[in-house]
């Protein structure tokens, strides 16, 4: 794998030079950016889980809400009816 410093992009294509800045790459890539690669699947999943958490707990509450709103429509229609029966 090649890396452009300038860029910080990673290439698993052999280029003479960066595609995108024409700079050079460095051949190795350093053990750090090795774990960054390694471990940039894990935050991703972390972060589509929280988002998919977030999404169920928006789902949730709208039915909840929605739930309450049929309630209250309810209590309002019997007391348009109790309203009615007293005239
Ligand atoms: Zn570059």
């Amino acid at each position: 794998m090649q890396r452009c410093n300038k860029c910080d992009i990673y290439y698993f294509d052999q280029f003479a030079l960066c595609p995108v800045c024409k700079g050079f790459l460095t051949k190795d890539i350093l053990d750090k950016d090795k774990d960054v690669i390694e471990n940039i699947g894990n935050p991703l999943e972390k972060m589509s889980n929280q988002m998919r958490e977030a999404i169920k707990t928006i789902e949730d509450r709208q039915r909840d809400i929605s739930e309450h709103a049929k309630k209250l429509k309810k209590q309002i229609e019997d007391l348009r009816k109790n309203d009615e029966n007293n005239k």
